[in-house]
């Protein structure tokens, strides 16, 4: 037992071991895939419920690496966040967003994700104005999307923060909506334009006795009552859809629809018309 014990000790020892030099390994390569052209934003629509109409995109960052192919943000958005690149990363992904924007017919939205790292940054205000200005797009146009964890930290900062991106006149939506350590008193600090409902409360919400439906259903009336918007996402099955619409969601984003899409499918998407 005492053998095995320790053959199972040093074999754990050696996997730690090859885990950092991965880890280290996918830094490296990171730290070169912006000047490489390796990353590329996707763009996925987002339908209003009532006009059945495309209204908005999310910017969703890709890594095409050149050995490993086609790696997720959920793999390396933490790589890019424990080593402060995100900073640059997500500069480039905003900028990249508006540039897009601003080749699209002018009452379409770009919603771009925020990490809390760069909401942390006392430059996003100017950041986020550069971007705007160098694109020429009108700052209602931009939807920032930061998490429920940005309220974790210090709250004059977050509030000053909060005040001074709207102050630009961009949109605010609140991200991944439950997830997190939801306290409703941010929505009374942080006046939100919109809440996005995450997609482990749409999925199941077809279950019969699931709760995930009165959760749904009160989102959306406090939503409404706060003037809010609310989109559903990650909605991938009619009755899904039927649901989501049925429970007050103002607008969908999913593969029922469609799946996020490069810069060349989402051009010819938006030629085609943007009904849904
Ligand atoms: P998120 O912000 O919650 O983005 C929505 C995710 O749901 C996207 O995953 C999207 O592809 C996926 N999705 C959309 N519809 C469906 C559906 O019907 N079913 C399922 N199963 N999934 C659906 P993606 O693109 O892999 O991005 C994962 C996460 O990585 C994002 O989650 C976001 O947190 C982060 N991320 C992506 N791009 C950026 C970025 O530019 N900056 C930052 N900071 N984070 C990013
Ligand atoms: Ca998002
Ligand atoms: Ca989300
Ligand atoms: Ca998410």
């Amino acid at each position: 037992a005492k053998d095995g014990g320790r053959g199972r000790y040093h074999f754990y020892s050696q996997d730690l071991h090859a885990d950092a030099e991965a880890r280290s390994a996918m830094e490296e390569d990171l730290r070169d895939a912006l000047a490489k052209g390796e990353l590329e934003m996707f763009y996925q629509p987002i339908v209003a419920v009532e006009t059945q109409r495309i209204t908005g995109f999310e910017a969703l960052m890709r890594w095409h690496h050149p050995v490993k192919g086609w790696i997720s943000p959920h793999r390396f958005i933490e790589t890019a966040e424990d080593t402060g690149m995100i900073q640059q990363l997500g500069e480039w992904a905003l900028r990249q967003a508006c540039e897009q924007l601003a080749s699209w017919p002018g009452d379409i939205l770009m919603a771009v994700n925020v990490s809390p790292l760069q909401f942390a940054n006392p430059n996003l205000p100017s950041i986020v104005a550069n971007a705007i200005g160098h694109a020429g797009i009108a700052p209602s146009q931009l939807e920032l999307e930061i998490t429920e964890t940005v309220f974790l930290q210090d709250s004059a900062g977050t509030e000053a923060m909060f005040a001074a991106l709207k102050k630009l006149g961009v949109r605010m939506a609140l991200d991944d909506f439950g997830t997190g350590y939801s306290s409703l008193g941010y929505l009374k600090k942080a006046p939100f334009d919109k809440i996005k409902i995450d997609k482990s409360f749409v999925r199941g919400i077809t279950e019969a006795g699931s709760r995930n439906a009165a959760i749904i259903a009160s989102i959306t009336s406090l939503a409404q009552s706060l003037g809010m918007e609310t989109t559903a996402e990650g909605v991938e099955t009619m009755d899904e859809l039927d649901l989501v619409r049925k429970h007050g969601c103002s607008h969908v984003q999913g593969y029922i629809y469609e799946r996020p899409m490069d810069v060349r499918q989402a051009d010819a998407r938006i030629a085609a018309g943007l009904e849904a």
